[in-house]
């Protein structure tokens, strides 16, 4: 019996999610889409550094399926990379290591999953109102109709080509 899929946790969502290299015409062009727990797997091991165990921990999986993961990953980008191919960073089985919450002000901030699960925020920590909501990007993420709510904020990290550049 195949064991159901545990989701994999995710702390890191990328506000770029397609590459395209220079080119190449459109209908030529080949498409290979890498997950968001994929995009995770790379980012905590080559761009973070961290060593295997400690990532599959943040990721909440064992070692074997991080490696697999992050296995996956590495080919497909260097697939991409390789041949021409664009990647498209969207869906997979993930959940967020943490939520976003927001007030009736707009005031926006990050709440950890263990503290989720612990208690909920009650109140926005800028203006103490109870008036707060949770965000809810990560399924519109994977359905790929990119990131709503979020406004004016960077991770570093990855260099990126603009899919608008041609
Ligand atoms: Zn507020």
């Amino acid at each position: 019996m195949p064991r159901p899929q545990k989701c994999r946790r995710v702390a890191f969502l990328p506000n770029v999610t397609y590459f395209k290299p220079v080119g190449i015409p459109l209908r030529v062009l080949e498409e290979i889409q890498l997950s968001v727990e994929e995009a995770e797997a790379i980012r905590l091991k080559d761009v973070e550094g961290l060593e295997q165990k400690q990532a599959a921990e943040k990721m909440n999986i064992s070692r074997p399926t991080f490696q697999r993961v992050l296995t996956s990953s590495r080919r497909k980008i260097a697939d991409a990379l390789l041949n021409g191919k664009a990647i498209k960073i969207k869906g997979g089985k993930f959940e967020m290591a943490f939520s976003r919450f927001r007030c009736l002000s707009g005031h926006e901030w990050e709440v950890p999953f263990e503290t989720m699960i612990a208690a909920p925020p009650v109140l926005c920590p800028v203006c103490n109102t109870s008036n707060v909501m949770p965000l809810q990007p990560v399924e519109s993420f994977a359905l790929g109709r990119g990131r709503p709510g979020h406004h004016g904020r960077r991770h570093g990290g990855m260099n990126n080509v603009p899919n608008r550049q041609q």
